[in-house]
């Protein structure tokens, strides 16, 4: 039996006016390498990617839960079918939200952050091997661990700086770091995009970039 999904939409035009909040798990496969793995890019109501970085995909079990949940719409449908003993059926490449999710604004101060942040570069030389993290002022002086206090650095600068302040160690900040918000945290994290990219992701990961160069 092949499963065929009801109005699987094929235009942006009929975007789905939905919004509200639903719960919502953020637990995306962190490594589509594999095109065979059929991951499904998860839209937001607004037909913008839930989540850049990660890129917001699922696997496919995940979207065909989904779709039956009547939690999503398919936009795009990998071409081959899946295949087991009892059933046969198109894994969506593309599903879109029915309720708009409101992106989160807060930004949790966490490793990964902190990182995407500055951009996995070294905020003393710029580098990008090798990162750690610094206390722009020491802890020994009382410098809290928090979003204004500290950067990413590669752990020869980290090494070189020590327990002295930017001034006393003859350094210089690339930048003054603060707490980003959430939409800054997302534009960073469209520039890291996953290896595999499937096509019929393409439409909807750069559609709005073009305009900012
Ligand atoms: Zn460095």
């Amino acid at each position: 039996m092949v499963l065929q999904f009801p109005g699987v939409r094929r235009s942006k035009e009929e975007m789905p006016a939905a919004f509200g909040v639903v719960n919502f798990r953020t637990g995306f496969v962190r490594d589509p390498s594999s095109p065979s793995n059929y991951s499904a890019l998860v839209l937001n109501a607004d037909y913008r990617p839930l989540s850049y970085f990660p890129l917001s995909l699922w696997t496919w079990r995940e979207a065909i839960k989904a779709v039956y949940l009547d939690r999503v719409d398919v936009i795009y449908e990998y071409d081959r079918l899946i295949r087991s003993p009892s059933i046969s059926l198109r894994a969506p490449s593309v599903v879109a939200l029915r309720n708009y999710v409101r992106p989160l604004e807060a930004t949790a101060f966490t490793r990964f952050n902190l990182f995407l942040r500055d951009e996995f570069t070294c905020q003393y030389c710029g580098s990008r091997g090798d990162l750690t993290f610094d206390h722009v002022v020491p802890r020994s002086l009382g410098g809290k661990t928090e979003w204004n206090n500290v950067v990413a650095a590669c752990s020869t600068c980290n090494l070189r700086k020590g327990a002295k302040t930017v001034t006393e160690a003859k350094m210089a900040l690339m930048r003054k770091p603060r707490r980003p918000t959430g939409e800054e945290l997302r534009n960073v994290g469209r520039r890291f995009p996953p290896n595999h990219l499937h096509e019929t992701w393409l439409d909807f990961l750069y559609w709005d970039t073009e305009l900012e160069s």
